[in-house]
């Protein structure tokens, strides 16, 4: 019987029916009432009371694929940088209002909980966030899709800077479970390395694994926009086969008898902080198997279950290979359907070619990835073979087809020149129907420099898919004033449809919508400000010009050219204070490799820069400068919405597209870039005029390098950047080590790669452009209104539209 003292202990259920579900979740699956509960037991309760309306939709989802017979699409990538998923799983399912209500009624605030929620930080950058928009633009355009790719336990690490130099910690992002995962483990699959390969009684091949690990499924639900349908990222994790070892055990070794799945753990402990040099290291081939192992001995599996037919494949699923990290699945499946399923050499090839589809990232030669032959034979006996066998087909037919000599070099799947190695690019297009670049000027270049030869034999197969960025994360989500304000004045139908902000182009025009356009922006830089003062104590005025930059630190990406002008404009602000300058905040943010010494004196040059400039009285708080530490999804989606300036100025021809130009054009922010990647048709999307072109374009950029580019001709032309140079490498922001920075501006005076010195001029020139553009308040906005009105093309959901129609055949 109840006391009145446990009455009063017993907090009275809710009436609200969805509080009434949280708390029961709350209370069953985590084992807390209300009073105990902390804001991280709230986020997980309500993540679990979402996840059941998710679920049956979920299945639903699935049912309704197999009742069609519908072709999926699978999407490879060994990154998906997701970032957190409460907020969007709202947003996608229209629950935010009445989730955000229920939780009132309990005292806890949504937005706390919702900003508590770790990063699902699974990937480095672009090429990663690419992946998590495909994944939300497939089930938003309802597609049956699966995402594959690897269950780190630790993902991109945290940065922190202590003292101005970046630090890199683990981010231990599952530290409180995970409540979004479902482990399946009746989905496992044994991934072998090493061995060797025998021949059996019937004239089969067999590789016989030295050692073998298990692949097991970790399914997240991925949410479509109006929660239409939901489909599933499979992450794999992997087990030891014998995770404890008894005979060791009891023979009283105890660390040894956990050995194996100490190994087997360390397949999946940590994400490569890398995503533009091969990390030639041999744990990094090994996860690039085990993930594309599992996925397609899943996908061979699920065919085989369903159509009962291995021939049928390429009618039944579509493989979409991101980048070259999953190129090992071309000899993967090809094993499967020769030593597993019978099929002859030339069928299986068949089979695998109609299936894959790849994208390539990179023109850069240090990022395209190659093994090392004695490795890969070593690790991986049996695909070494078929690699081989493919290579001889291959070579077969480009000579049947005139291909000379310098011709076969360039297509061999084994590099000959020095210590001989797989190319994995060659193999990922040898076993595909599609081969697509991700911009038109990235795929152009593609033809005339990586895939040339290849080009020459296959015509047909490159194609090219422009990247994409989902407009409910970058636009809904992480801009609700701008999104409001565009409601109230078009209506709601550009959330079907982005290609529908084309809507806002009359009232570009318009004064009072201009005004309100520009008080939404000025109410987002307001919060970015109390943000920015509370994580670094940083004061900025919200009526300055928010200058951003933010992406991963390289030195292609050319973050120095910006610190380099930024220090060029401190000087002239200090030798003419009494003209009319513009107030501007510069803000930086992004990880630099942990292994790349350049990238990470660029941060810390960027700090002491600011240190200087912000502590300097004489400028009077006209020029700003911070490096926001941590740079991830969810520091993006604060600054975005807050940015004037888009600072997109990667050296011509390197940037392959770029998808944080389309989030700051999406949010109203007006771009200053080269002719790089996607900004040159984003140019064409919003017009010469509302966008801040400069510097060399890629035939330019090509051109000089050939003709033997001398920076010291355009230092010793250009007073403000030989100053600005000199200022930097003499100490003058690094008065406690004045030599720190000789190296980093050494190189540019011996060879300057990047072309820092060549563009210069033109940068500083287009800064001041921009200043007078922002001057004229109200041009600038009509400029930023239609950078909105008119990028609405660049939506992961037309991107993707183009991949199902041309590559998939799924539209
Ligand atoms: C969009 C995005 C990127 C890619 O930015 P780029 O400017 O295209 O290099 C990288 N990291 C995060 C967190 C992003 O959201």
């Amino acid at each position: 019987m109840a006391t009145s003292l446990d009455a009063s202990l017993t907090p009275a259920a809710p009436t609200n029916p969805l509080a009434a579900a949280i708390v029961a979740t709350l209370v069953q699956r985590i084992g807390k009432d209300e009073k105990a509960a902390r804001p991280h037991d709230w986020l997980a309760a309500t993540i679990l009371t979402v996840r059941n309306d998710i679920i049956q939709r979920w299945m639903e989802s699935t049912r309704d694929a197999h009742a069609k017979g519908a072709k999926r699409v699978y999407y490879l990538s060994l990154e998906f940088l997701i970032g957190r998923l409460l907020r969007d799983a709202l947003a996608n399912l229209g629950q935010t209002g009445e989730i955000a209500e229920a939780l009132k009624t309990l005292g806890v605030d949504l937005a706390e909980i919702e900003e508590i929620e770790p990063d699902a930080a699974l990937g480095n950058g672009g090429l990663g966030r690419l992946a998590a928009c495909f994944m939300e633009s497939l089930a938003s355009l309802d597609l049956p899709a699966y995402g594959y790719g690897i269950r780190y336990v630790n993902g991109m690490f945290r940065q922190r800077i202590d003292d101005g130099y970046q630090v890199e910690l683990p981010e231990n992002w599952l530290q409180h479970g995970n409540p979004w995962e479902f482990e399946r483990r009746e989905s496992a699959y044994f991934v072998g390395f090493g061995g060797e390969v025998v021949g059996t009684e019937t004239g089969h091949v067999h590789w016989k694994a030295g050692e073998a690990v298990e692949a097991i499924a970790v399914d997240t639900p991925m949410v479509g926009w109006r929660g239409k349908r939901v489909n599933t990222l499979r992450l794999w994790t992997a087990r030891a086969i014998d995770p404890l070892r008894l005979d060791r055990f009891n023979d009283g070794d105890f660390e040894g008898a956990l050995a194996g799945q100490l190994r087997a753990e360390t397949l999946t402990r940590v994400l490569y902080p890398n995503d533009s040099t091969a990390a030639g290291q041999e744990l990094r081939l090994r996860q690039e198997y085990f993930f594309s192992s599992a996925s397609i001995q899943d996908i061979v599996r699920r065919h085989v279950q369903y159509t009962g037919d291995i021939r049928l494949l390429p009618d039944k699923a579509a493989i979409q290979l991101n980048d070259t990290h999953p190129a090992v699945a071309v000899a993967e499946l090809m094993r499967l359907l020769i030593d597993f399923h019978d099929l002859g050499f030339d069928e299986a090839w068949d089979v695998t070619r109609r299936t894959f589809g790849y994208t390539n990232h990179t023109l850069l030669p240090e990022a395209l990835e190659s093994w090392p032959l004695p490795l890969f034979e070593r690790l991986l006996p049996r695909h070494m073979q078929l690699v081989y066998a493919i290579n001889a087909k291959l070579l077969r037919e480009a000579r049947s087809l005139g291909s000379d000599d310098n011709a076969i070099k360039a297509i061999s799947l084994i590099d000959e020149a020095g210590e001989r190695r797989v190319r994995m690019a060659n193999l990922a297009f040898a076993g595909s129907h599609s081969v697509n670049g991700v911009a038109a000027l990235h795929t152009d270049l593609m033809k005339q420099t990586v895939f040339a030869d290849l080009h020459r034999l296959y015509p047909d197969r490159i194609n090219n898919k422009t990247n994409g960025i989902t407009p409910r994360r970058w636009l809904f989500e992480a801009n609700p004033g701008l999104t409001g304000l565009i409601r109230d004045a078009i209506g709601p139908d550009f959330c079907n449809d982005v290609d529908r902000l084309s809507g806002l182009e009359t009232l570009a025009d318009d004064s009072a919508f201009q005004s309100k356009f520009q008080a939404v922006k000025r109410s987002n830089k307001v919060v970015l400000s109390q943000w920015l003062k509370a994580q670094m104590g940083l004061r900025i005025d919200p009526d300055a010009l928010f200058d951003v930059q933010i992406k991963r630190i390289h030195e292609y990406k050319r973050q120095l050219l910006n610190i380099i002008e930024t220090v060029a404009l401190y000087d002239q602000i200090r030798s003419h204070p009494e003209r009319d300058w513009t107030p501007r905040v510069k803000l930086f943010g992004g990880k630099a490799a942990s292994s790349y010494h350049n990238a990470k004196m660029i941060i810390k040059l960027a700090n002491d820069v600011a240190r200087r400039i912000n502590a300097d009285p004489a400028i009077g708080g006209l020029l700003k400068v911070a490096f926001v530490p941590n740079y991830n999804v969810s520091v993006a989606e604060k600054m975005i919405p807050a940015a004037d300036l888009s600072e997109q100025i990667s050296t011509a021809g390197m940037e392959a597209s770029g998808t944080g130009n389309m989030k700051f054009a999406l949010n109203g922010a007006l771009t200053i870039g080269t002719l790089d990647g996607a900004n040159v048709e984003i140019r064409d999307h919003v017009g010469a005029e509302n966008i801040v072109i400069f510097g060399l374009t890629a035939d330019q950029v090509a051109e000089k390098r050939a003709q033997g580019y001398n920076p010291r001709d355009y230092i010793e032309r250009s007073p403000e950047l030989g100053q600005a140079l000199s200022a930097i490498a003499s100490g003058v922001f690094s008065p406690d080590d004045p030599d720190r920075y000789k190296g980093l501006i050494g190189g540019l005076y011996d060879g300057d790669w990047f072309m820092l010195c060549a563009d210069f001029d033109a940068y500083a020139a287009a800064q001041r452009e921009v200043d007078r553009r922002w001057n004229d308040r109200k041009a600038w906005n009509q400029s930023t209104i239609r950078n909105v009105a008119r990028v609405g093309w660049f939506s992961s959901d037309r991107t993707i539209r183009e991949y199902a129609k041309d590559i998939w055949g799924v539209l």
